[in-house]
């Protein structure tokens, strides 16, 4: 990580989280998905840092309620996905596939990731090996589809998965011990699965986050970005999960299904 530069993380609301970047040479930070004004505030107090850019990844209000009382307090830009600017009060600057934002001396790339809402964006920024994908991925996870179709949703989990192995992933939600329990009923031979969901269960004893994971532990215990790996498929397919047909699309529309049953709400 580049010196001079934090990534805390604010448990928020039920299950959310917020992450904050600062500065602390500058007295800056920068607020991912406010769900909750009253925590990020606390935060700044305490830091004794100023709020110079929100950044949303979708409009569901989880993500973006803080933004207004924020905006009105520190005169913050609020940056988040064009494609639902109508959706997010207060946004100074809609962004797209390819877009970049500043913050201090770090710039965070702006990747399109619909699927759980149309519009959905996620922030990488390669000088921390930081990605910011809301929704999108969760650890061992993924998020449901609300606008979205199987086929955008894969897409974009094709594109995070692309990053490099040592990205640090920072999602939305604290999900993971919640999701383990799909993911070991589809794949409970997997010893990196297990390791990590030892892991799990140890962190959230001890009230700790599971995040950030990195991508590449995610990429070999996460179900939803192995759904088109013929070794995953045999093991889909021992454990009762029969896979149909061969569209990696569809295959994992039918695992995001499935979990939607094993695990309403
Ligand atoms: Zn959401
Ligand atoms: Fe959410």
């Amino acid at each position: 990580m580049d010196m001079g530069f934090s990534i805390d993380i604010l448990p928020a609301l039920a299950d959310n989280y917020i992450y904050m970047v600062s500065d602390s040479d500058l007295g800056l930070a920068m607020a991912v998905d406010p769900g909750d004004a009253d925590v990020v505030r606390r935060f700044l107090q305490k830091k004794d840092l100023h709020l110079a850019l929100i950044l949303n990844t979708h409009h569901h209000s989880d993500h973006i309620n803080g933004n207004e009382k924020l905006q009105k307090e520190y005169g913050s830009p609020i940056v988040g996905p064009d494609k639902e600017k109508h959706h997010i009060n207060g946004m100074t600057r809609g962004l797209s596939q390819g877009d970049v934002v500043t913050f201090s001396d770090l710039r965070g790339e702006v990747i399109e990731t619909p699927g759980h809402t149309s519009g959905h964006i996620s922030f990488y920024f390669p000088s921390l090996k930081a990605l910011f994908c809301g929704d999108t991925l969760f650890s061992l996870g993924c998020g449901r589809m609300f606008e979205g179709n199987a086929v955008q949703l894969w897409d974009s989990l094709m594109t995070i998965r692309k990053l490099p192995d040592d990205t640090l992933v920072y999602c939305g939600h604290e999900y993971t011990e919640k999701n383990s329990k799909f993911a070991m009923l589809l794949d409970k031979d997997n010893s990196e699965l297990k390791l990590r969901v030892a892991e799990v269960n140890d962190l959230r004893r001890k009230g700790l986050p599971t995040l950030p994971v990195k991508l590449g532990m995610e990429k070999k215990t996460n179900p939803f970005l192995r759904v088109d790996c013929q070794d995953f498929q045999n093991t889909l397919n021992k454990n009762g999960f029969p896979v149909q047909g061969t569209d990696p699309a569809a295959i994992f529309g039918a695992l995001r299904a499935a979990k939607d049953r094993f695990n309403p709400g």
